[in-house]
């Protein structure tokens, strides 16, 4: 996952503190000197290191952990709350009615967010989206837009014969007057100069957005935070994407700066893919980061030929404990489709799976070739047999491995294989964090009538 770097670094910090249930000045101070460094490796300007530090300190002194609850993670959810609200509470941009202008500086990103964020929308949100090529400065940007976007929903407007911004703007905006939502990708500079400025605003005063989204490249680290400020000072900046968060160890830097600037992160890129985008929400990304498991992200990150529901149903099977073979079917499918298994595991809680990190391409492919055979084998089981695995005992495992034309040895790995997901499923359960995500998602109403 991104901010890889910074994640060890406050693991290898908390890890000073394990198994302690006492804390004396040394050895606080030797977490907090390990906290620092970290953070300032991952680029967090000096202010905020020492703040964030120093409060850290002062808790651990002052607070008593509650019961059952070590200093380690004590510590841990400290630092869980102050990094939250460091980055700021999340925004939401509803997907009806927005028109869109993308500035930023040359090279951020700007032309790839733009077919990232609507692809995001044409998809997940089955928005009508359309989008408007406006830089006519970078030879090829059109056709960079238009190759992106192949594939999917959404339409490009654009005329790489025209050096008149303003009137391809005009034009779309005609051309796609009924699209739910617009999106004008613009030129960038190589710096914030007279000319940037000039044809911002013009475009800004002709194309009237509602949304104006500031593209800022991670790699810049703290130095996010004054190009940050400077766009907001010219276009009233509403949301900022800050790009590239997959490739550099200064991430957090530029996370940290841009909130400190007012305007709220709404996406994060991690990729060059169209689909390398996620939703900006601190307490879900700092969830993941410390490794406390990020539910939510689970979810989204289904394949899309699995709804929604069906991943839900899956997940809060996870939690009950109450796991079948027909679970542990889906959620390997749904691994295998993800691809990534890193991206799948840096949702759950750290050292659930443990090992599995480690999966390469040949165990990934061997994991499909279980996947049609447990398929096989499933299809020759009683419905009472799937949901209740343990009664597979000598006699029945013969019969299935008759039925479905494979040894006993495959049938009794199957029933291994579930065994040993089911006993990772139960560290879930544990996880108190995770419990309370999924509590909330019960409550909100949305996912209240699935039958188990
Ligand atoms: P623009 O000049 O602001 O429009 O920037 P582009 O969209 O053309 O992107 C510049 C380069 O950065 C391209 O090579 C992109 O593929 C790459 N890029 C954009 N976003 C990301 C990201 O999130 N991760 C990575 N690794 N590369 C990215
Ligand atoms: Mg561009």
């Amino acid at each position: 996952m991104a901010l890889e770097g910074l994640r060890k670094g406050i693991f290898s910090a908390l890890s000073k503190i394990k198994g302690k249930r006492r804390l004396d000045e040394a050895e606080l101070q030797e977490m907090i000197r390990t906290l620092r460094r970290a953070l300032q490796e991952a680029d967090f300007n000096v202010r905020q290191t020492k703040e964030l530090t120093e409060r850290l300190a002062q808790k651990m002194q002052e607070e008593e952990p509650r019961p059952g609850i070590n200093l380690q993670t004590h510590a841990m959810n400290i630092l869980y709350t102050e990094l939250v609200r460091l980055l700021g509470p999340p925004r939401e941009i509803p997907p009806r009615g927005q028109t869109i202008m993308m500035v930023g500086l040359y090279g951020q990103g700007k032309t790839t967010t733009t077919a990232k964020l609507a692809n995001w929308w044409s998809k997940k949100m089955q928005a009508n989206v359309a989008v408007i090529e406006a830089d006519v400065h970078r030879p090829g940007a059109f056709s960079q837009l238009s190759q992106l976007l192949e594939n999917t929903k959404v339409d490009v407007f654009g005329d790489p014969e025209s050096k008149d911004a303003v009137d391809i703007v005009k034009r779309g905006i005609e051309k796609h007057s009924n699209a739910d939502i617009l999106i004008i990708d613009t030129a960038g500079r190589h710096q914030l100069d007279e000319d940037l400025v000039d044809e911002l605003k013009d475009m800004s005063y002709l194309v009237n957005a509602n949304e104006r989204i500031l593209v800022i490249d991670a790699q810049v680290g703290q130095a996010a935070g004054p190009v940050a400020a400077s766009f907001n000072e010219l276009v009233d900046v509403t949301g900022v994407i800050v790009t590239k968060l997959d490739g550099t160890a200064r991430g957090g830097g530029a996370l940290s700066a841009v909130a400190t600037t007012g305007s709220p992160i709404l996406f994060t890129g991690e990729g060059e893919k169209v689909s390398d985008i996620e939703k900006f929400e601190s307490d879900r990304f700092i969830s993941r980061l410390l490794g406390m498991g990020d539910i939510q992200g689970l979810i989204d990150l289904a394949p899309e030929d699995m709804d929604e529901i069906e991943a839900m149903r899956l997940t809060q099977r996870m939690m009950s404990g109450r796991f079948t073979l027909n679970d542990m079917y889906t959620q390997m499918d749904m691994m295998s489709k993800i691809g990534t298994v890193d991206k799948f595991l840096s949702f759950l809680p750290a050292g659930m799976l443990g090992g599995m990190g480690q999966m390469g391409r040949k165990q990934k492919e061997e994991m499909q070739g279980n996947l049609e055979r447990y398929r096989t084998i499933m299809d020759s089981m009683t419905e009472n047999e799937k949901n209740n695995p343990q009664i597979l005992k000598s006699d029945r495992i013969k019969r299935v491995a008759r039925g479905s034309g494979v040894t006993e040895k495959n049938v009794r790995e199957l029933i291994a294989q579930w065994n040993k997901s089911r006993k990772m499923m139960k560290g879930i359960q544990g996880n108190r964090k995770m419990s309370k995500q999924m509590r909330k998602m019960m409550k909100s109403g949305e996912f209240e009538d699935l039958t188990m």
